[in-house]
């Protein structure tokens, strides 16, 4: 350990490790392509309880309110159980931000089936002559809420990307040599050492998962994918380890987020190349 004292820029630590872009591994994969079938089925269910729905209020006079109500709220525990599922098969294998606008449509897709789960039927319950104004304001009220509801829960508001896992796994990487990090099931940081005060603190009792950082990302949802979810206190507790300056520190966050991006082969190869013998000294 005494040799780190001297490192003050280790650029190379994990020269080959940290330069591959992040990929989910095959457990991960196969569990979010399971979340996915079942999201896309329970989905599929929703759009048919609000065309039954739908089907009612057009051909039914006078419509059984209490059934389109029981239907609404059976489309929108099917929408909101789909989209929990879909936004956690995005933590398991996230997509790519290269293409945005497939990024935005898988990431954002609860949102979508939302709007497809419950517009027609605003419109319908609105536009519909069969129904006096009591009911169109009921039911008009009800689905407005449920299609708002779905429409929260679908929308992802820190959709995870493989790049920013690859950025923050590298990062990682940069500060400890290895890609594992320590969680709790209640906290919403991951922590680079196992006795940080955070973790110990008040939550004695709770049990504290280890993992790599996108192993964080997918079992735990408080988790967002962001490096402002690492923990300032081990920040700097590895910094010091490392003799890092802040400096240091934001040249090696650069450094990881380049690697994270297109630019892998432009940036990063001569900046490697330099101090690359240091890592064998750790
Ligand atoms: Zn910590």
């Amino acid at each position: 350990m005494a040799t780190n004292k001297k490192i003050t820029r280790v650029e190379g630590s994990g020269k080959t490790a940290s330069q591959a872009t992040w990929k989910p591994t095959e457990e991960n994969k196969s569990k979010a392509t399971r979340n996915r079938v079942i999201a896309a089925i329970l989905w599929v269910l929703a759009v048919v309880a609000q065309l039954i729905a739908i089907r009612h209020i057009i051909q039914v006079v006078p419509i059984k309110m209490w059934f389109v109500i029981v239907l609404i709220v059976v489309d929108l525990a099917l929408a909101i159980v789909g989209s929990i599922l879909w936004k956690k098969s995005n933590r398991l294998d996230p997509p790519s931000e290269k293409n945005k606008f497939l990024f935005f449509l898988q990431s954002q897709l609860g949102l979508f089936t939302a709007i497809i789960a419950f517009l027609p039927l605003v419109i319908v319950i609105f536009t519909n002559k069969n129904l006096d104004g009591k009911q169109k304001g009921i039911l008009g009220g009800i689905a407005i809420a449920a299609l708002v509801a779905a429409g929260l829960v679908g929308t992802d508001f820190n959709p995870p990307s493989v790049e920013q896992y690859t950025q923050d796994s590298n990062y990682v990487k940069e500060l400890m040599g290895s890609d594992y990090v320590y969680w709790t099931k209640s906290g919403s940081k991951y922590h680079l050492y196992q006795d940080c005060q955070h973790l110990k603190g008040d939550r004695t009792t709770e049990i504290f998962e280890g993992g790599s950082v996108s192993d964080a990302y997918a079992n735990n949802s408080r988790i967002k994918p962001t490096l402002e979810s690492l923990c300032k206190t081990c920040e700097n507790r590895a910094a010091k380890e490392k003799g890092w300056s802040p400096e240091d520190l934001e040249k090696a966050k650069e450094k990881a987020a380049a690697i994270g991006g297109e630019v892998v082969s432009d940036v990063v190869p001569e900046e490697v190349q330099l101090p690359a013998e240091e890592t064998i000294t750790e």
